[in-house]
């Protein structure tokens, strides 16, 4: 392997011991979480080398519009089940299948104004990225550095500022109190 490299369509070379090139992975770029983390445009992927798939253009017909389904999951039957619905805000096509259905009804939630893709890009929205910064501990004594927050305990730096030091994902302009796991768990318990 080393006398006999594989060169890829960039021309980089891949020797012994190396990562498989990235122009045999079966996924796309932007079909993994890859995408989601790390968004890059197509020209930019494909300049990499990654594998990148448009998704196909699917215009289903749909038969009602989110806004039109109960507000009360007591209300809903499983004639919903037969729609095929609006989302909210991509405005594409989803559906409630019967296990999702039973399990709303068992759990007393609402059915879902938007669709699992939109569910799913929400959700990914309150994941910190893995991004990580180096902080200070922001117990000031006994409030936080801002006085957003009055400690319920007394912790071990007594009235003194905490001077313990981490590493977090949660980044210095953010609005959050970062307390170290000490601070953390004299208030947590
Ligand atoms: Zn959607
Ligand atoms: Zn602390
Ligand atoms: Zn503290």
């Amino acid at each position: 392997m080393n006398e006999m490299p594989y060169v890829d369509k960039q021309g980089r070379v891949h020797k012994y011991g190396e990562f498989f090139p990235i122009e045999f992975s079966l996924f796309a770029y932007n079909e993994t979480v890859a995408g989601d983390y790390f968004p890059l445009t197509k020209e930019e992927a494909e300049k990499l080398g990654y594998v990148w798939r448009d998704a196909e253009p699917r215009e289903y017909q749909t038969t009602m519009d989110a806004n039109d389904l109960p507000d009360r999951i007591g209300d809903a039957t499983e004639v919903v089940l037969k729609e095929v619905i609006r989302c909210l805000s991509c405005k594409r096509a989803y559906r409630i299948i019967l296990s999702e259905f039973n399990f709303l009804k068992a759990q007393s939630i609402p059915l879902p104004r938007i669709c699992s893709n939109c569910r799913y890009l929400r959700r990914f929205s309150f994941r910190n990225k893995p991004k990580y910064y180096e902080r200070k501990c922001q117990c000031a004594g006994n409030f936080s550095e801002r006085k957003t927050y009055q400690n319920r305990t007394a912790h071990f730096h007594r009235s003194e500022h905490c001077s313990n030091e981490f590493v977090t994902s949660y980044a210095p302009e953010r609005p959050e109190v970062i307390y170290c796991e000490v601070c953390y768990q004299a208030e947590a318990q």
